[in-house]
């Protein structure tokens, strides 16, 4: 099964192009708002960095997501886009000083701290702004996430985070000081999580160090357990919507939130994976002496995914349903990495076609670069093109 693209209108712009579709979007939002809706003290926020096309993140703000930042030029895109200061928060290890300031001239709902010295720094410029920040701690809970290595971000080795064995030592700290509030804890373990299990194991790990700060008399009223909900790459028409249900019950379920707790999500991917494809068309067909290639006027530079993870994505030929072919499907990029698939099947192909490579809406176009001087691609809404 294929997905429905508008050919014609497709065919008349400049490839390669980001298509969205937005009927994917509303209905991905609408079962979050639904499903999340279920428990009282659900929150939920939009990690601006799977996308920040303009439209796409004021349909993602009409939905009433919260913004999840991690740079000032995340928090400027999000407030652009009509988001509520008071609901943007903002992590990432290396907060700069403009960056910190930006968020407190906007008075964001939060910092998710991750250092001791990103903690002084901040108690320093809210001080010099007569200001109190509020913050978060973000732990680093030592729960692996059973997807690639380049995106578990809660294991010990990893860059992120504060230690558990530290947590109580820089809460002491943080109360000592008179210009941040420490209202919470945040996690964050990884991308593209698909067994349940790794949130309960997160979960479990929360419990334990809520109990932890109960027998220290700790009180918290924010927990963010981040995002990192997958999508299925393999069956982007058979599953265009992930299981939110499950996802929000499995926390409902597994996670002891206090009466007077709200429950803070930050989902990137599983909100717009699946509604972006890439658009390119085949320049040539070249016959190797093993295999055939479908060179695209698409490469690396407009979807990194494959050649940065190994990651896979579904490509379809949109123009033609002549009997499938194998092909490696390639960039024109000078890069040996620049591939997009091997032994990929598609209707064959001819010079001209249109492909879509599949479940682009996130760490897509947002990732694209000009190497090779290479222009970026743009982005078009279903809504636009009809
Ligand atoms: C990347 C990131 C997210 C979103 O991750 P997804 O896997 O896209 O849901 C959420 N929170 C933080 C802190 C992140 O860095």
């Amino acid at each position: 099964m294929k997905g429905v693209f508008p050919i014609d209108k497709l065919e008349a712009l400049r490839t390669p192009l980001y298509y969205y579709d937005t009927r994917v979007l509303r209905d991905t939002l609408a079962c979050i708002r639904t499903e999340a809706g279920r428990y009282e003290n659900f929150v939920v926020h939009y990690a601006v960095k799977a996308n920040a096309n303009p439209k796409v993140l004021t349909i993602i703000r009409e939905s009433g997501l919260g913004a999840d930042c991690v740079s000032g030029g995340e928090i400027q895109a999000a407030i652009k886009a009509g988001f509520p200061a008071g609901r943007v928060v903002f992590a990432g290890v290396g907060k700069a000083d403009w960056e910190i300031n930006l968020g407190l001239d906007y008075d964001i709902a939060c910092f998710n701290v991750e250092s001791i010295p990103e903690l002084e720094v901040i108690n320093q410029l809210a001080a010099a702004k007569g200001k109190v920040a509020r913050v978060a701690f973000r732990i680093n809970p030592d729960v692996g996430a059973h997807t690639h290595a380049n995106i578990t971000t809660g294991l010990a080795e990893n860059k992120f985070g504060i230690a558990m064995d530290d947590m109580e030592r820089v809460i002491a700290l943080a109360r000592q000081m008179e210009h941040v509030r420490f209202i919470g804890l945040h996690f964050h373990i990884g991308s593209q999580i698909l067994d349940m299990g790794d949130f309960v194991a997160l979960c479990n790990r929360i419990n334990e160090l809520q109990d932890k700060l109960e027998a220290h008399r700790i009180r918290i009223e924010y927990v963010n357990v981040g995002g990192g909900l997958g999508i299925d790459y393999q069956h982007p028409n058979r599953q265009p919507v992930p299981d939110f249900k499950a996802y929000f019950k499995t926390y409902a379920d597994h996670l002891k939130l206090r009466s007077y707790q709200t429950l803070h999500f930050e989902l990137g991917r599983a909100v717009v994976g699946q509604c972006g494809s890439l658009i390119a068309r085949v320049l040539y067909v070249k016959q190797g002496t093993k295999k055939q290639f479908a060179i695209l006027d698409a490469g690396m530079t407009d979807l990194i995914r494959p050649a940065l993870y190994q990651a896979y994505h579904k490509i379809e030929n949109i123009t033609s349903d002549a009997p499938v072919q194998t092909y490696d499907v390639v960039g024109p990029v000078c890069e040996s990495s620049d591939v997009f698939g091997k032994a990929v099947d598609l209707n064959a192909v001819s010079r001209g076609d249109l492909i879509a490579i599949r479940s682009a809406g996130a760490y897509g176009e947002i990732m694209a670069s000009q190497y090779n001087c290479r222009e970026l691609p743009q982005g078009y809404l279903s809504d636009e093109l009809v």
